[in-house]
């Protein structure tokens, strides 16, 4: 075991490819999307739950959420993993999967087959990091949208080299993309808040 590895997940020092916790915390994100997208399906409609039951009435039709659409859409949460998906066939040489038909279809089969590739991705994936953060992204924006509550709140971090990094409380590490410095847990939460004015 190397003393000074980092985690390839949340880029802090683990002694292992990746920390226990941030593993199986990526796997159950992948485990629950596929159902976090059907309970969307129930949430397009703005307002209480109820209203898509009140058919008979004479209100006319309520404007769908966009956001909700978006997420649902082909290239909504289907296309974050299906992206990752191609990716990582390429990667190892695969053929791409074939089309399946429905975007539930493409997002079950393409999360499935990357939960089922973890272990290859935590160990040799070079954007390891940039992939769980995505995951966890999209998953947090569904449970705000299906839990109601708000989204965890974003803070806005100055790098030393002057760019800032928009990250929420449960960030787990971030690179700069201007200067490549990479971040920990611990050394992101030691960097300052970006001035309002900066970019
Ligand atoms: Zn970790
Ligand atoms: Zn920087």
């Amino acid at each position: 075991m190397n003393e000074t590895a980092t985690c390839s997940l949340c880029l802090t020092p683990s002694g292992l490819p990746a920390h226990d916790r941030c593993r199986r915390r990526l796997s159950d994100a992948l485990n629950e999307l596929p159902d976090l997208y059907r309970a969307l399906a129930a949430h397009l409609a703005p307002g209480r739950t109820g209203a898509a039951s009140r058919r008979g009435s004479r209100t006319p039709p309520l404007p769908l959420r966009l956001d909700v659409l978006d997420l649902r859409a082909w290239g909504g949460i289907e296309g974050i993993l299906t992206s990752w998906e191609r990716d990582l066939c390429d990667r190892l040489g695969w053929a791409t999967p074939p089309f399946r038909g429905t975007v539930e279809q493409q997002v079950d089969e393409a999360a499935r087959l990357l939960r089922d590739n973890l272990d290859w991705i935590v160990g040799c994936h070079p954007a390891a990091d940039d992939f769980a953060s995505e995951i966890h992204a999209v998953v947090n924006q569904i449970k705000a949208v299906v839990t109601g509550e708000t989204p965890e709140r974003r803070l806005r971090l100055a790098c030393t080299c002057g760019a800032s990094l928009t990250i929420t409380l449960s960030t787990p590490g971030r690179r700069c993309i201007r200067c490549g410095q990479q971040y920990g847990f611990q050394e992101l939460r030691h960097l300052p808040l970006a001035a309002r004015s900066a970019a």
